[in-house]
């Protein structure tokens, strides 16, 4: 009984025929670059997630960077954001030549701080150096971020808000899906995250049509109406057909896989609610578990007795972003993000997908009770 930690065969087969027929439909009408499956999956997710527009691209970290092109953040910006969290948050920011400004998290949800947040917009305004033009909030492992409280924030220094949704698609805050959250917001489609595609892929979600049309320009090399008119500096940043292909299908079953996530989810905090510290997600938020993480100070241990028993696990995130090489001309150190240090070095994630079996979540949770137990102190 392998336990993998995302399950991506299992799903090809319960989806397979229908996989199969909608390839066909591609090849037979040929049209791989913005074909039709394209934008009949735009009309599906903008319905999903109750938004005007849905920009297809070709990543999750297109989804960042054009929104970030279309506001045209670059030299002197500060972009607000927080550091535990995949590279590609802040990686978009600092390839426009804006300035990540750090934001310390919350201990219990792992998502950046609100009143770090403000203590943070306040020292960038004051110091005059640079200008606080946004804030990318990440819904880290699924768990949307505090959005009321940023929005807050963001409407005194009249700052943007992108939704960092890369993880929690799917979720929903005070019965909002995720995507509709901010000013506008970025999904990712790569294989592991909870509505993936086969490949790379990302979708930009929106309600301000002017923005929207920008992100149409950017996405094709920074065309007008007119092809060969190029109105501003764009990218090839397109969703292909077959990964559309593969997300509308996916479709199909994602609210049945988000039910079964949360099943797995509760399981496992039955089981280890006494042993470790578990997930907490907030009263009126409902996460899309992208990832379940515990806390423990007996990681190490937890991994071994787990890889032993043939069960995998993985770290996200074992170095913060501030202390991140390629971040190193921003001048962090140990200690300047307390919070997320400390969790960084006790977090581990546990197998999560729709198809783990009630047999396979006890006996994983078995391993991380062997794990912790006294005895492993000595
Ligand atoms: C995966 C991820 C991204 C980037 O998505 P890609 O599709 O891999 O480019 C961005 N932000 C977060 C939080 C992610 O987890």
């Amino acid at each position: 009984m392998d336990i993998s930690f995302v399950d991506l065969i299992q799903q090809f087969r319960r989806l397979e025929p229908t996989l199969r027929r909608r390839f066909d439909e591609v090849f037979a009408h040929g049209q791989y670059i913005m074909g039709p499956e394209v934008f009949e999956l735009e009309r599906e997710l903008a319905d999903f997630v109750s938004v005007t527009h849905v920009i297809g691209c070709a990543s999750g970290t297109d989804a960042l960077l054009m929104p970030l092109m279309a506001h045209d953040v670059g030299p002197g910006d500060a972009i607000f954001t927080t550091p535990f969290t995949f590279i590609a948050t802040t990686e978009v920011v600092a390839l426009l030549g804006a300035t990540p400004v750090f934001v310390d998290i919350d201990p219990r949800t792992f998502n950046v701080d609100p009143v770090s947040l403000t203590q943070a917009v306040d020292r960038v305004r004051d110091s005059g150096k640079l200008r606080p033009r946004g804030i990318i909030p990440v819904d880290l492992f699924g768990i949307p971020a505090d959005y009321d409280a940023i929005e807050v924030i963001a409407d005194q220094h009249q700052l943007f808000v992108l939704e960092d949704a890369a993880q929690s698609f799917g979720a929903r805050y005070k019965g909002h899906r995720t995507g509709s959250l901010g000013d506008m917001a970025a999904t990712s489609f790569f294989p592991a995250k909870p509505l993936g595609a086969y490949g790379d892929g990302g979708a930009i979600f929106t309600n301000d049509d002017d923005l929207a049309e920008k992100l149409h320009s950017i996405r094709v090399h920074g065309q007008s109406n007119d092809r060969y008119n190029n109105t501003r500096v764009g990218l090839n940043a397109r969703l292909d057909t077959l990964q559309a292909a593969v997300v509308l299908t996916k479709m199909t079953v994602f609210e049945e896989e988000l039910d079964a996530r949360q099943r797995v989810a509760a399981h496992y905090s039955e089981r280890l609610r006494d042993v470790v510290q578990v997930p907490h997600v907030p009263a009126e938020i409902v996460s899309s578990w992208a990832q379940y993480s515990i806390l423990s100070d007996h990681r190490d241990a937890v991994r071994s007795v787990l890889a032993a028993a043939g069960i995998p696990t993985a770290i996200y995130y074992p170095i913060p972003l501030h202390l991140q090489a390629a971040f190193s001309y921003l001048g962090h150190q140990v200690g300047d993000f307390p919070i997320c240090e400390e969790i960084s070095s006790k977090i581990i994630s546990l197998p999560m997908h729709p198809y783990l079996a009630e047999k396979q979540i006890d006996r994983i949770c078995s391993g991380v009770i062997t794990a912790v137990q006294p005895q492993h102190d000595n």
